[in-house]
């Protein structure tokens, strides 16, 4: 792979965007959502056991943790305990996720909190916008969750810029095989396709299927050593 290309990136028509560490500060995730999730989940259950998505997700929540041999049977008080186990210990589990998506969105609409997304995210969306890319997400966070932080974020309602939303309902974001089906789904060819994370076990999936990738380092620490993928600090530089 050759850095010094100045050509390389002339192909890309789609710009695929990571969430937490990439357009936004992770600490908004820790600080602000899940304790939020956590706080409100018990009583969220309680109240919504007979709805058909937290039906669904409760038994998401029982066939794992069988699975898993936590238990031989699980009752609604034991799959609460699990969820908040699950959200201390940030596991990424789509039941878990459906419901925290279904919490925030209380806590965006009530106005409990706005979003946090970096400055330089919103003129860069403008700019490859105006150039005709398509711009897309892929988070660990519900699809839901997902447009409900660019709903909600201090920059006003960026959700319209993204025409596609994925979430690990297609495959987690370590496994090449997840980027083969992202691609399908926008159909382009890989290589038309940038992918922008923080994360470099996910940076190495997307590459090994065909993605053009950079890496963006949002905090003060100077990287050092080998870096195996172009880093950036911010989306200024990127596409511009
Ligand atoms: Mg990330």
């Amino acid at each position: 792979m050759s850095l010094a290309n100045p050509n390389r990136y002339e192909s890309i028509r789609c710009v695929l965007m990571d969430i937490e560490g990439t357009t936004t500060d992770i600490e908004f995730v820790h600080s602000v959502l899940f304790p939020y999730s956590a706080q409100h989940l018990p009583q969220y259950v309680m109240d919504h056991e007979d709805d058909t998505t937290v039906q669904k997700c409760l038994l998401g929540v029982r066939q794992t943790l069988l699975d898993e041999n936590e238990v031989t049977e699980a009752h609604t008080h034991t799959c609460i305990q699990a969820l908040l186990h699950w959200i201390a210990t940030d596991r990424k589990h789509t039941a878990l996720k459906t419901l925290q998506g279904l919490i925030w969105k209380t806590g965006y609409e009530t106005g409990a909190y706005q979003s946090h997304v970096y400055p330089d995210v919103l003129p860069a969306l403008q700019r490859w916008q105006a150039k005709g890319l398509t711009l897309a997400i892929y988070s660990s966070g519900s699809v839901a969750a997902q447009q409900l932080l660019f709903g909600h974020t201090p920059h006003g309602d960026l959700a319209p810029y993204f025409s596609h939303y994925f979430d690990t309902t297609v495959g987690g974001k370590k496994e090449m095989a997840s980027y083969q089906d992202i691609a399908k789904a926008l159909a382009l060819p890989p290589e038309a396709i940038l992918f922008l994370s923080d994360m470099e076990d996910e940076l190495e999936a997307a590459e090994e299927a065909g993605f053009q990738v950079i890496q963006l380092q949002r905090d003060d620490n100077v990287i050092s050593g080998h870096v195996p993928y172009p880093v950036k600090r911010s989306f200024d530089a990127i596409l511009p």
